[in-house]
């Protein structure tokens, strides 16, 4: 595709959509690049919904603030990384090196944490920890120990369009309420009126709590963040193959940032409307595609543009700034939104056995319990404990997999409450003595 077709796509797509500035960011040899398909992916959401959704974030901010409710230190968040490729040797293209998926966890943990000496370091005045991390999860959800990297045959060279891409992450997604799912993927290098070949895609959190972004635009089966695996990871970490300027993992820290609630600082209309509602942001009629600190494009109105936020298009290493008030809008988001709020509470990092893997016999002789036979499978650290229906402990004991025989034969007569609990899982039921 030429560049003036590229640049009539563009202007068409500036119209197309309300709350929308598409910029073709990237031409080498063959790749065209846009930034970012937040806009694109988002589409269904109106741009009511999306003024609704801010104000309830700005609103439970501000009644957090008001009522001193302390946030919890810092946080860690599960991420498993689906590496979808079409049959390469693991480090050969899309079927990136572990090393490089790790450079990724690092650039994002220096990017939300500000980490100093490193790229993610900002003197900003307004500039935040976010006080948030990310780890490579250890258990996948099936209970086994993992990597937290899942590689994927998936026999698809690069994907085209977001039916293709809907259609892979279905097949591939893991629990988003447990794990943040990240795919990195071969995009297409062509454009088309339809879809971009996007450097990363991610999808918004829904607020079924409050008001605002409707569930079904956001559905669980594709819920979190695509990256395309030339920008992800960091060239100062890990070698391989990058595209110029977009080689230091800040594709992946502002597709994060969408996962999160947060918006373009250049979100809005031209110079009205509300932005990207933090107040710490100056207003930003267009975004910024280059590292021209001195780019003020609302010039009547306060503060020059922040082109150094991770929620412009600047290039990888112009970008080390997350604002105070992107700070509260994430934390809000991770309070009330359903499938944010329960990665607090994830058990990607414990080994967990599924319920049925629990099974508790009860061998009877005229009604009466004289033996409980205990099966599990799976787990190395499994306790027995049963009490009267007084609350007496009567017995406690750890126990190992497979069989285990609890003779209750000596047991006073009456009823008797016995848990089993094996990793993550506890099973309690009644028997009679
Ligand atoms: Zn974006």
């Amino acid at each position: 595709m030429n560049k003036s077709r590229v640049l009539f796509l563009v202007f068409i797509f500036s119209f197309t959509f309300a709350f929308s500035q598409e910029e073709v960011i990237y031409e080498e040899h063959s790749h065209v690049k846009t930034r970012c398909g937040f806009n694109h992916t988002n589409k269904d959401i109106t741009k009511k919904s999306l003024e609704e959704f801010s104000t309830e974030v700005k609103k439970y901010t501000a009644r957090k603030k008001s009522l001193k409710i302390s946030d919890e230190g810092i946080l860690i968040l599960p991420v498993v990384v689906h590496v979808i490729h079409n049959g390469d040797a693991v480090g050969q293209n899309e079927n990136i090196t572990e090393a490089r998926v790790q450079s990724q966890i690092t650039v994002l943990n220096q990017d939300y944490r500000r980490m100093f000496d490193t790229n993610g370091f900002n003197t900003n005045p307004v500039g935040a920890d976010v006080e948030i991390q990310f780890q490579l999860v250890t258990t996948d959800p099936n209970g086994n120990p993992t990597n937290g990297i899942d590689r994927v045959n998936y026999g698809l060279e690069d994907f085209k369009t977001f039916s293709e891409i809907d259609k892979m992450k279905e097949a591939t997604i893991w629990d988003p309420n447990n794990y943040i799912n990240i795919w990195t993927v071969n995009v297409t290098d062509t454009q088309t009126e339809e879809f971009h070949g996007y450097l990363g895609i991610a999808q918004f959190p829904v607020m079924s709590d409050l008001g605002g972004i409707e569930n079904e635009n956001n559905p669980a089966e594709t819920d979190g963040v695509l990256i395309d695996w030339k920008a992800f990871g960091s060239s100062d970490l890990a070698g391989g193959e990058y595209y110029v300027s977009y080689d230091k993992g800040r594709t992946t820290t502002h597709e994060m940032g969408h996962f999160l609630g947060l918006l373009h600082v250049f979100q809005g209309e031209f110079c009205g409307g509300s932005g990207d509602y933090c107040d710490d942001t100056p207003v930003q009629s267009t975004s910024s595609n280059s590292c021209l600190l001195a780019k003020d494009s609302c010039p009547s109105l306060p503060g020059v543009d922040m082109v150094e936020n991770y929620m412009d298009y600047t290039y990888d290493s112009c970008m080390n700034v997350f604002t105070q008030d992107q700070k509260d809008r994430i934390w809000t988001v991770l309070d009330v939104s359903p499938r944010r709020k329960s990665l607090k509470n994830t058990n990607a990092f414990d080994q967990i056995i599924p319920e049925e893997d629990i099974t508790i016999e009860f061998h009877d002789s005229n009604s009466n319990t004289e033996q409980v036979v205990i099966y599990i499978k799976n787990v190395n650290d499994a306790r027995v404990t049963i009490y009267s229906i007084y609350g007496e402990l009567v017995y406690d004991k750890k126990i190992v997999p497979l069989r285990t025989t609890i003779d209750t034969s000596y047991f006073d007569s009456g009823i008797y409450i016995i848990n089993v609990e094996a990793g993550k899982n506890t099973k309690i039921l009644k028997f009679i003595r």
